[in-house]
């Protein structure tokens, strides 16, 4: 049992990161550790923010998604915790895979503060009236949480000039500012308590190391399953289709049936990043549209492209190279959400009595 729990909490750990373009959601880790209701068992688990990836997952048909989850210090040191799991979750902020405060950190402000930047959905248990972007609650309890984005009050406010620059933070092996990311990689947005960015680990002023350039993550659905993740960036544009000739394009032969097969090009449409705005133009011999939305509830309305002429895409719409097969913003559920299990569970493997079990 032990040895189980800890498999799965490995594959919990595998989906946690503070680069907002790899996850899906920001998330107090607290709050969902201490959901009770979902399971009747013990005050706190740490296996529970599995239920949490899984239900992203599911949102977003994304087998890779992560979740971005931020906790204060004394987190590590509450006893409602195993002694194993205060030792991952030490771990977790150690190789900064979680955004850990300093102690009487706010976690719930911070959560907000970092969906609100970066335009990432928050994932709570509680209404947030007045948040200005998307929020997902918990629905339905007791083994089948699920997740349901509240109907959205319009569009995310555009990109804080704070995000235009890296940043570096003056304490010694700093998880969160340490070093600059990877290429394709973004990085947490700083703390703005009053305007002068601060790390939110350290409180420090941070150092500017340079202008970041703006990417977007953006995803090719098939059946409403992710099967490409790419990072859409104002340096070079990405060419998607069946098998494209352009240097970084995307490929998606392997995951098309006959009939797909046919109508979808080798070169099919072209994206790019352009003063923030993805731009996407039909570069095909079969045309493609637009699912335009202007939120989360409303019904996507189809709008054809001219081949050739690029147009601006919203953060709900997706680009449809054939039925089935589109292209969207990865931290942006689909109009359709697939139904079923969430791909690549990270509970697959959980026994769901180690939620139950007395403290060891
Ligand atoms: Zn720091």
């Amino acid at each position: 049992m032990r040895f189980e729990t800890s498999r799965a909490l490995d594959a919990v750990e595998r989906r946690l990161s503070i680069d907002p373009l790899a996850v899906g959601g920001v998330i107090d880790l607290v709050e969902a550790a201490r959901s009770v209701d979902l399971d009747g068992g013990r005050p706190a688990a740490l296996l529970r923010l599995g239920m949490f990836v899984d239900a992203v997952s599911r949102q977003l048909g994304d087998g890779n998604v992560a979740l971005y989850a931020v906790a204060e210090r004394g987190a590590m040191s509450d006893t409602d915790f195993t002694s194993n799991e205060r030792m991952v979750l030490r771990r977790w902020s150690d190789d900064g895979l979680i955004e850990m405060l300093p102690p009487g950190g706010r976690t719930a402000a911070r959560v907000r503060e970092v969906a609100a930047l970066t335009g990432l959905p928050v994932i709570t248990r509680t209404p947030l009236p007045g948040h200005p972007g998307p929020v997902y609650l918990t629905t339905g309890a007791a083994g089948g949480m699920e997740l349901a984005l509240a109907p959205s009050t319009g569009s995310s406010p555009r990109p804080h000039p704070v995000l235009g620059r890296f940043w570096r933070c003056p304490a010694a092996d700093c998880p969160t500012f340490g070093r600059q990311p990877a290429a394709g990689a973004g990085q947490p947005p700083p703390a703005l308590p009053s305007g002068a960015p601060l790390c939110p680990r350290h409180g420090e002023r941070l150092i500017d190391a340079g202008p970041r350039p703006p990417a977007t993550m953006m995803a090719v659905r098939i059946k409403g399953t992710v099967r490409a993740r790419f990072p859409l960036t104002a340096a070079r544009p990405v060419v998607v289709g069946r098998a494209p000739d352009e240097p970084g394009g995307i490929t998606i032969g392997n995951w098309l049936d006959d009939e797909s097969t046919r109508r979808v090009s080798r070169s099919h449409v072209r994206l790019e990043l352009r003063d923030g705005m993805v731009l996407v133009t039909d570069v095909s011999t079969n045309g493609a549209a637009v699912l335009a939305r202007t939120g989360s509830s409303v019904p996507p309305r189809e709008v054809d492209l001219h081949r050739g002429e690029p147009k601006a895409m919203g953060e709900w719409d997706e680009v449809e190279l054939y039925p089935d097969v589109t292209v969207g913003r990865a931290d942006r559920p689909p109009a359709a959400v697939a139904k079923g299990g969430a791909p690549n569970s990270v509970m697959a493997d959980a026994p769901t009595i180690a939620l139950r079990l007395p403290k060891q």
